[in-house]
């Protein structure tokens, strides 16, 4: 038996990085998984590479009329969300004196107004004891140079965690964060100035990181696939720091 058999997930940003990795991991521990994301050709990819036990929905986090689009589609199934990750997220990065309000508003928009309401639109297809995660990051206590606004979408969402599992502890549902340190994600990637920089810029990002590297997308989806199963059932409001030692050690 997988530790996820039969239940429900939803995974958003679910055809790239940590989102893709945590969707096969969910697959093969036995759950079906509605992934989403965008880009429809992205999507697309990675649910022929998830196979049938996926569906794939596209869904901007940010457009309240695609979230409902999205649910729609898990209601359809009929069994309710056992697992709901709310993973999208990303933003601007710029210091304080050269950050836009355009930059400011859509990393907002994104990261803490699309994990919002991905969250509270879900709230009616949770089933009792379900499992909701969202996703942090170490850069929100690090204070790192141009990724304040970045940052603080991330803070707020370890603040709404904290709110939230205690405000659907009578349902028995728990809410948890996970907070991943670097990892080497499309994502991150595409911080380099080209390809040709990559490799140096998980040169720099290793060198903050005790463990002496950046994570792999699988190490996040373990600790994720934690949270989201019966293991973890009685942590609720934390969260899950997988980062190499990078913020406590
Ligand atoms: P990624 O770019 O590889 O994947 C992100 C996915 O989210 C993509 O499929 C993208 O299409 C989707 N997405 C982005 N904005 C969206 C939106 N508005 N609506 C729907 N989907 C959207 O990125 P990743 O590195 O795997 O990041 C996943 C999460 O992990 C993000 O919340 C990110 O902030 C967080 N995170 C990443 C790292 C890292 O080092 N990679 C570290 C800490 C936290």
């Amino acid at each position: 038996m997988g530790q996820l058999e039969n239940k429900t997930a939803l995974i958003t940003g679910g055809a790239s990085g940590i989102g893709l990795a945590t969707a096969r991991r969910f697959v093969a521990e036995g759950a079906h998984v509605f992934i989403t994301g965008r880009r429809q050709a992205e999507l697309d990819q990675a649910a022929q590479s998830l196979g049938p036990n996926a569906t794939a929905v596209r869904g901007d986090v940010s457009d309240l009329g695609d979230l409902d689009r999205v649910f729609d589609a898990v209601r359809e199934r009929g069994r309710g969300l056992d697992v709901l990750f709310a993973n999208a997220g990303g933003g601007a990065y710029a210091t304080l004196e050269d950050l836009t309000p355009e930059e400011f508003d859509q990393t907002f928009t994104i990261n803490v107004r699309g994990t919002v309401f991905t969250v509270q639109k879900a709230l009616p297809l949770l089933t009792e004891g379900a499992s909701v995660i969202v996703t942090g990051s170490t850069t929100a206590s690090k204070g790192v140079p141009a990724f304040g606004v970045y940052a603080a979408t991330k803070a707020a969402l370890g603040s709404f965690t904290r709110t939230w599992a205690g405000e659907l502890s009578g349902r028995g549902i728990r809410v948890n964060a996970i907070v991943p340190g670097p990892t080497d994600t499309p994502g991150l990637r595409g911080l380099a100035a080209g390809p040709e920089h990559v490799a140096q810029l998980l040169g720099q990002m290793a060198q903050g990181v005790p463990l002496g590297r950046v994570a792999a997308t699988d190490e996040i989806a373990s600790a994720v696939l934690f949270l989201a199963s019966d293991q973890s059932s009685f942590v609720t409001g934390s969260e899950l720091f997988a980062d190499g030692g990078e913020v406590h050690v």
